[in-house]
């Protein structure tokens, strides 16, 4: 463990700078924090926080000068490796025929800073299901290839955050370069460091850092066992694979439906999914197309259209699907769940509708029954 002050995190970033690397990272923008491009210390939110609530988020300021000191916002870092819209190739008329010109590869090497533990396990899930089988998407694996992430472990937990019952956080411990800790006590800020890669630890070398002693590396224990304790919420997770399997047939969807506008957002805003369509388009001339992909959603009707229809018709239909997949079909699919108890979801569903509540409901409404 090792420790980088405060003032010299701005060498952190020339580093990256210095090695090729665009820096990503968390900054204050439309009463948000949303994931952009990092050039100083100074883009990032010092001395912000937020407050989420289901269908509520507000920014608020904080008493100190923390840089990490909100949780997770809309954005999620999939947009980086899985853009919303990417053309997939592009084709030319030629002669009688045509020719079809596949999509350079432009991508840079990025470095993402300030990856939540939920997050990391969010890539970790994504990559899986891009380049885990046997056909990978290119771009994906391109971009996943050239990534340097330098993780935080945790020292707030929103009022949607689950991620202890996931099992994803709040401690980063796979899948990232540097991992930090800010810790603010009444006379210093600094941020203890662990390096998870050769490629951290050659960065960290570019960087003034110093052993940590032991004191600071129990402050940056402390921190994480903190906000652990401090989870909005709750989820059962022990059989909730079969609870929902067996439930395909419950009231709880009609219900839900009732509430849920089917607008998606909770698709759009969850850092694990991964459904995207394809559109083909032509200039006036006819002579060039090409194909695009962008993020869909399995709440959108035309998503499930086949053969003159759509196999999900209605709202609990697509409500039922998002949420089985993502808490149990997935673990048949990927190995692991869908969701890393980001909260997201729930924060942004402009209803407020909170899966892990849903799924408590499904759960006591079976206890009951088979009490009586
Ligand atoms: S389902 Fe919701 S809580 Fe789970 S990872 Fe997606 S957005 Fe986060
Ligand atoms: S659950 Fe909420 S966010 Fe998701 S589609 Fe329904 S209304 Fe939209």
């Amino acid at each position: 463990m090792f420790v980088i002050e405060r003032e010299h995190f701005q060498a952190l970033l020339e580093a990256l700078h210095q090695r090729g690397f665009e820096t990503l990272g968390p900054t204050v923008r439309d009463g948000a924090i949303v994931y952009d491009r990092v050039e100083r210390d100074t883009d990032f939110p010092i001395g912000w926080t937020d407050e989420q609530e289901p269908a509520r988020y507000t920014l608020k300021r904080r008493s100190d000068q923390a840089m990490f000191g909100y949780v997770v916002g809309p954005h999620s870092w999939k947009k980086f490796l899985f853009p919303p819209r990417e053309r997939l190739w592009s084709a030319a008329k030629n002669g009688n025929g045509f020719s079809v010109m596949p999509e350079p590869d432009h991508s840079r090497p990025l470095a993402l800073i300030g990856v939540r533990a939920c997050e990391l396990s969010a890539l970790a899930i994504q990559k899986k299901v891009f380049t885990g089988g046997p056909f990978v998407e290119p771009g994906y694996q391109s971009r996943a290839e050239k990534l340097f992430v330098v993780a935080l472990n945790c020292g707030t937990a929103g009022g949607n955050c689950f991620c202890v019952s996931m099992q994803t956080g709040p401690q980063a411990t796979a899948g990232f370069d540097l991992a930090l800790t800010e810790i603010i006590d009444a006379d210093r800020h600094y941020f203890v460091v662990e390096a998870g890669s050769q490629a951290g630890t050659d960065i960290l070398n570019d960087v003034p850092h110093r052993q940590a002693e032991k004191v600071e590396q129990q402050a940056a224990v402390t921190v994480v066992e903190q906000t652990a304790n401090r989870m909005g919420r709750k989820l059962e997770t022990e059989g909730i694979k079969e609870l929902l399997y067996r439930n395909f047939e419950h009231s709880a969807w009609e219900e839900i439906a009732n509430r849920c506008l089917s607008c998606a957002n909770c698709t759009m805003v969850c850092p694990t999914c991964f459904c995207s369509t394809v559109e083909d388009v032509t200039d006036v001339t006819g002579d060039h197309a090409e194909r695009w992909r962008r993020w869909d959603s399995c709440f959108s009707v035309e998503f499930s259209y086949i053969h003159g229809g759509p196999v999900r018709s209605t709202t609990s239909s697509r409500y039922r699907q998002w949420m089985t997949h993502k808490l149990a079909s997935w673990i048949d699919q990927f190995g692991t769940s869908g969701c890393v108890g980001c909260g997201r979801c729930i924060t942004w569903c402009p209803v407020g509708i909170d899966l892990t509540e849903e799924v408590h409901n499904i759960r006591a409404s079976e206890r009951t029954a088979n009490k009586q």
